[in-house]
Parts: structure tokens; C-alpha cells; sequence
């Protein structure tokens, strides 16, 4: 059986050097997968899939000392259409290697994404390292010398109103806009509230609610006006018969552990969503598995409708804020979860 549908695989081979508390991921250990593990997992997927794409990090891109190498090795361990840039770099090496940049010119990389969680100390800490918010200033500044637009995210939530505030103030002062401008570039500022998976589960009780987002940061919502609150969706999807399912389209990500467990790019890498386990479990089961999206997650979540979910799971006084497909997962993984925690009692 060859899939008809292009296969991704992105492999935690080199880890992070942060703890956000806003991973959608989950945290886990960097660990060294050995040094054959890249052409041995494409080998793996290569019986079942003719155009596969090969990402060696799902986390911190470029955390691997040689990531020239690295972006060689990647492009010809693909069989499909090349790997991409997303905007994405590494701000933990643009401060720590003055040749990273150069590289990151040299593929044409326009703009570069770096996340804030308010100002010094509450970026500090949600980025889980001392020095963080010096080396996204930092960062800003190498990126804006060799004309590549830095574009500022900022996670928003109850307690970083005031902060965010500054943060745009601070962004004006810099004049980073009219420095993008001077080189064609463009400068940008957004915030959001991020999804519910993963870390940021933790951090449900302070997720933004509707009412406390400060005038000036409306702009920078992108989709603003698409947010309801909890309450909101209670009363938006009660009896609701469609079901939270989700579905690969035109192509599969599979994202690999650095214990080479499989996951979808749906949602979290938790236990409730694994696929299973390339090592040991027979890789025909595991893409029939794949391909047929035949998984308890999946399974589970066709046999509950969105009214359901809603009912059981969600807030109907609640006034936090989020998007409708957010919401909808986060309903999902209580699910889930709840599920989980019945079958071991
Ligand atoms: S959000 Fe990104 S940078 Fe932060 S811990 Fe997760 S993978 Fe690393």
C-alpha cells in the first residue's frame, strides 16, 4: 500500500533549550537519539509513502551545533517536496552564534518569530531560562542589522495585561517598525491567548477573559472578532450533533519523540494520543494506524458530539476567551483525559 498522501515527519532529534509555560507540545527531556536515527525512521515510513518530507526538529529548530549539516541532511533525507523555514529560527543561538544569521540570510528567510510573555521577569520565567527577554531584545537587533523583520508574539493573559502593554510601548520606542521599513522589511506585534493543549493547560485559570483585553491590543488580535467566551460557546453549541474529529486533509504529520513514539500534529503529545511506538510496535500496523486515523483518541472522539463535550466539559458562567477550534480540542482532551483517568481506577 503506497498513501496517495504526502507524509511529514518532523523528529525531536536535538530537544529545546526552553520551557515555555505555553508549550503546546507538553515539556520534555532532550534526549540524543543516536546518530543513525534520522535515515533510519525515513527508511522505516519509505515502503509507504513516495514523497516524504524530513524535519529533524519539531521543537527548537536549528538546536543541533552543525545546523548547516543539518539543513543538508534534512533536504536529502526528503523524497517529497523539500523541508520549510515557517519563520522560525532559534533565538538561543542568534545570540550565542554571530554566524547563524548569516545562514538564515543566505536561505532568504524574510522574518523571524520571537515570543514574550510580558516584560523582563514574567518573560524570564514563562520561558523557563534567566536572560531570556535580554536575548529576544538581543535577537531583535542582529535580525534588524542584517534585514530580517523580527516579528514579536506575546501571549496574553490576566496577569500580563499591564506588561503587554509595555511591550508595545517598548516595540514603539525601538522604532522597530520604521527600521523594517528602512530595508523593505516589515515590523509586527500580535497577541493571542494560545491554544489549551499541553503546558498551557496549567495555565487555564489565568487564560484572558472577554472584557479585560486593553483597547489598544484589539488591533493586534488577528481574528478578534471570531472570539467568544466559554459561556458563549456553551450557549452557541448546546445539542450540537457534529463531532470534534480531527482529520488530515492533504498530507500527514506525524511528529516523532525522542523515544520514537508517534503522534499526530493535532494536539498534545500526550499519552491519550499516541499512535504508537516505532521501535516496537510493527510499522504496517502503525501506518494502517496513520492512514486510516484508526487511534483510541480518534476512536473516542467520533463516538461524542460537540453538545455532548460542551455539556459535560465545558463552563457555561465562564468568560474566558478563546478560539472556536480551541476550544473545541480543549473540550476534547478533557475528554480524553477523563477517560483515561476512569480506565486506571
Ligand atoms: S514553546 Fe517552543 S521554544 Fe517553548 S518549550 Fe515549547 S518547543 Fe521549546
Amino acid at each position: 500500500m503506497i498513501s496517495q498522501l504526502p507524509l511529514t515527519l518532523c523528529v525531536d532529534l536535538y530537544g529545546c533549550p526552553n520551557r515555555c509555560t505555553h508549550c503546546w507540545l507538553g515539556h520534555m527531556p532532550n534526549r540524543d537519539m543516536g546518530p543513525e536515527a534520522d535515515a533510519w525512521i525515513v527508511s522505516q515510513f519509505k515502503p509507504y509513502f513516495d514523497r516524504i518530507t524530513f524535519y529533524s526538529w519539531l521543537r527548537e529548530p536549528d538546536f543541533c551545533a552543525d545546523y548547516r549539516g543539518r539543513w543538508e541532511r534534512d533536504k536529502a533525507l526528503s523524497t517529497g517536496a523539500p523541508p520549510e523555514r515557517f519563520e522560525l529560527a532559534s533565538f538561543w543561538r542568534l545570540v550565542r552564534d554571530p554566524d547563524y544569521v548569516n545562514f538564515l540570510k543566505e536561505l532568504g528567510v524574510p522574518a523571524v518569530q520571537l515570543t514574550f510573555f510580558g516584560t523582563e521577569q514574567t518573560t524570564d520565567r514563562c520561558v523557563g531560562r534567566r536572560g531570556s527577554f535580554r536575548e529576544l531584545l538581543q535577537a531583535t537587533d542582529i535580525l534588524l542589522e542584517h534585514e530580517i523583520s523580527p516579528r514579536w508574539q506575546l501571549f496574553l493573559t490576566e496577569e500580563n495585561r499591564q506588561e503587554a502593554l509595555e511591550l508595545l510601548h517598548l516595540s514603539q520606542s525601538l522604532e522597530l517598525s520604521s527600521r523594517c521599513e528602512a530595508f523593505g522589511g516589515r515590523f509586527r506585534f500580535f497577541v493571542h491567548g494560545g491554544s489549551c493543549d499541553g503546558e498551557n493547560r496549567k495555565r487555564y485559570s489565568s487564560m484572558i477573559q472577554k472584557g479585560h483585553i486593553p483597547e489598544l491590543l484589539i488591533p493586534y488580535w488577528l481574528n478578534y472578532e471570531q472570539l467568544h467566551s466559554e459561556a458563549e460557546y456553551c450557549a452557541l453549541w448546546q445539542g450540537e450533533s457534529s463531532h470534534v474529529v480531527p482529520h488530515n486533509h492533504k498530507e500527514i504529520v506525524i511528529y516523532v519523540s525522542n523515544r520514537f513514539d508517534l503522534y499526530y500534529n493535532f494536539t498534545h503529545m500526550r499519552p491519550e494520543w499516541r499512535i504508537g511506538n516505532l521501535q516496537t510496535d510493527p510499522i504496517e500496523e502503525l501506518v494502517r494506524r496513520i492512514v486510516e486515523e484508526d487511534t483510541p483518541a480518534l476512536r473516542a472522539a467520533r463516538e461524542i458530539t460537540l453538545g455532548e463535550l460542551t455539556e459535560r466539559y465545558g463552563s457555561a458562567s465562564s468568560a474566558r476567551l478563546f478560539e472556536a477550534e480551541d476550544y473545541k480540542q480543549f473540550l476534547l482532551n478533557q475528554h480524553l483525559e477523563r477517560m483515561g483517568n476512569d480506565a486506571h481506577n
